[in-house]
């Protein structure tokens, strides 16, 4: 099965497009002409919702937020290679050699220990080596796909301290994460990553202050000053359905938003790819 002959329905589409031109609206409204990044989380929805954004959302959406990693590679084959997909999901070292091989993975946003971030970095080096052995791909092929390269990283950040809450505990620990994550050939660094707590981002308005968008831009500060950056290169990846508004106000460059486009998701169990 290809892009082409996946079946769009033309009512759901209208609908994505129509749910994704409001989020842009309501983005545009409080980002006061500062660039945020918008990630259609996808997660247990199948592709062709995925595809009708890629080729009916004016322009284009091509940022593509997922949780799983099988569910990744599975779409990432399926779907158009000017793509840009970012894996959110709580990472485990076994899914590394995985998402490494995706071409165009543009980021993982959920690395909390040295030991994922050398793994990720790792099998990407394999990985594009395999790609420089292959024969040189002609210069007459069609594909506007873009070239696979380094693989940007954000440090997911637990920022609100539950146990239950994945993300390296803030302080030292980052930033000796991220000096890592910079030193590792086949990764870039972009910045950092909350989720934060439910409870805070259900209270969160675009007037009130959110704990965990504060201590996230703390931890980016402290991280710029001991690596010796600019606070304004490294992003923040903060806000979701429910508290975007309040994270663009509190400085965020990337919004990671699922439900607010997609409608509400049924069960992992009864998830398709293909419908
Ligand atoms: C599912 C998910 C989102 C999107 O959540 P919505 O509430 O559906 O917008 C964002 N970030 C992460 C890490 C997620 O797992």
């Amino acid at each position: 099965m290809t892009d082409t002959d996946m079946k769009i329905d033309p009512q759901r589409a209208a609908a994505l497009v129509s749910q994704i031109k409001t989020v842009r609206e309501r983005i545009a409204a409080v980002a006061r002409g500062r660039d945020v990044r918008l990630v259609a989380v996808s997660k247990l929805k199948p592709a062709n919702d995925i595809l009708a954004l890629v080729q009916q959302a004016e322009p284009p959406q091509l940022h593509f937020g997922e949780n799983y990693a099988q569910e990744l590679s599975q779409k990432a084959e399926l779907l158009p290679r000017n793509i840009q997909w970012h894996f959110i999901g709580g990472l485990q070292s076994g899914h590394c050699k995985s998402l490494a091989k995706i071409p165009n993975l543009f980021c993982v946003s959920s690395i909390d220990t040295e030991k994922k971030a050398q793994l990720l970095d790792k099998y990407r080096g394999e990985y594009l080596s395999s790609l420089s052995t292959l024969s040189p791909s002609s210069s007459s092929s069609p594909s506007p796909s873009p070239v696979p390269g380094k693989i940007n990283v954000h440090i997911q950040v637990n920022t609100s301290g539950e146990p239950t809450k994945s993300g390296c505990p803030p302080g030292p620990s980052v930033v000796s994460l991220c000096r890592t994550v910079s030193s590792l050939p086949n990764l870039h660094l972009l910045g950092l990553m909350t989720i934060g707590a439910v409870a805070r981002s259900v209270a969160t308005t675009p007037d009130t202050e959110n704990e965990d968008f504060e201590r996230l831009r703390q931890q980016r500060d402290l991280v710029a000053s001991e690596l010796g950056l600019e606070p304004q290169h490294l992003e923040l990846s903060m806000g979701m359905s429910e508290d975007f508004e309040g994270a663009i106000v509190a400085g965020s460059s990337e919004v990671r938003v699922g439900s607010t486009i997609f409608g509400a998701r049924g069960p992992k169990s009864e998830a398709k790819i293909k419908v």
